[in-house]
């Protein structure tokens, strides 16, 4: 039978979590469907559980490492009265309110949620680059974020992945701390902008790799190289690092909302203005999964905030016969 909730909120990394809070502390019991343990970020808590130290989230002097801090967020979720479901969403249907949400078979005749309101939070993935290690040292060398980790390698040498925009201003960011950035790209000719390209090319600390691949990631606890093929010879040769940024891109988790929410042609859903609101009136969205601009735990958060208020206010114009 299908269970009638007020506020359903998809996904549990630091937007969907202080959705929670706020929408809990309002009165609103939302039900938090937060996704189920794998070993990616798509997991309950997201991206933040596959980090080591995060050191620039205010409020934590000495850092805080980022299953910590998502734990922290879901017990004071937990605190004022947000249901949990360790599970993911198998189908939602928009269409009509009340909102339906699947959770397992998602052929089932019914949704296993009804929600006047519905909080989207699922989140990005960093898009990675399939080697047998770089899971293992994800967070011990291996990073997608250099805003969160480039402290940690300073007078370190580290190596880029990549040829896009976010590759050049990971690659820049980066010279702020170690004495030498590798940008390894795996072809000839970068994808970036002109203007990035220029400054990367012009920056003494940056060295470029061209026709390279990472084929693996070198190291027993922290990253200590990578195994790299050149692409036009085949040769295969060892470079020693400290750490590895990997930035080919991201992927926002929107396939559950194709067709049903408007999305920007890189597939981040679309919100109105500086609000919350989707095309669809009473579906909110927040966090990574319609920004891919900010991308930072705090950033996420605030925007976590911002769509519970107005899902607040929204349902309550509803009950008023405002809408
Ligand atoms: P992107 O433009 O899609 O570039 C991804 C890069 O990663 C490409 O150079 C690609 O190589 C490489 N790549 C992809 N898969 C790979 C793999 N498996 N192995 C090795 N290399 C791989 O992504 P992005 O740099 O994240 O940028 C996304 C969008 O955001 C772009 O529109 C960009 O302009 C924008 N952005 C703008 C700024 C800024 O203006 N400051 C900053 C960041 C991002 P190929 O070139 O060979 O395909």
């Amino acid at each position: 039978m299908t269970e009638a909730r007020h506020i359903v909120i998809v996904g549990s990394g630091p937007a969907g979590l202080t959705a929670a809070i706020y929408s809990a502390r309002a009165q609103l019991f939302p039900l938090v469907i937060e996704g189920e343990p794998s070993s990616t970020s798509d997991q309950p808590g997201g991206q933040l559980m596959l980090t080591t130290e995060v050191e620039n989230y205010p409020g934590f002097v000495q850092g805080i490492m980022g299953p910590e801090l998502m734990g922290a967020f879901r017990e004071q979720a937990a605190r004022f009265g947000t249901d949990f479901v360790t599970a993911k969403v198998s189908r939602v249907d928009l269409a009509s309110r009340p909102f339906g949400l699947w959770v397992g078979d998602p052929d089932a005749d019914e949704p296993t949620y009804s929600a006047e309101a519905v909080i989207v939070a699922t989140g990005a993935k960093a898009l990675m680059l399939d080697l047998p290690n770089e899971e293992r040292l994800l967070g011990y060398g291996v990073s997608t974020c250099a805003t969160c980790d480039g402290f940690f390698f300073r007078g370190k040498d580290i190596a880029v992945v990549g040829g896009g925009d976010s590759a050049l201003e990971e690659a820049l960011f980066l010279t702020r701390f170690a004495d030498k950035v590798t940008l390894i790209h795996r072809r000839g000719e970068l994808r970036a902008s002109k203007v990035m390209q220029q400054r990367a090319l012009d920056n003494p600390k940056i060295e470029f790799l061209w026709h390279t691949s990472v084929i693996d990631v070198l190291g027993e606890t922290t990253v200590s190289g990578v195994r790299l093929r050149n692409n036009e010879s085949g040769a295969e040769s060892e470079l020693a690092l400290s750490g590895l940024f990997v930035a080919i891109g991201h992927q926002p988790n929107t396939e559950l909302f194709k067709g049903q929410l408007d999305m920007e042609d890189n597939g981040y859903l679309k919100t109105l203005g500086t609000t919350s609101y989707t095309n669809v009136e009473g579906v909110f969205a927040c966090g990574d999964v319609q920004d891919h601009r900010y991308r930072q735990a705090i950033t996420a958060a605030g925007s976590g905030c911002m769509a519970a208020i107005d899902a607040e206010r929204w349902i309550e114009d509803q009950a008023a016969g405002r809408h």
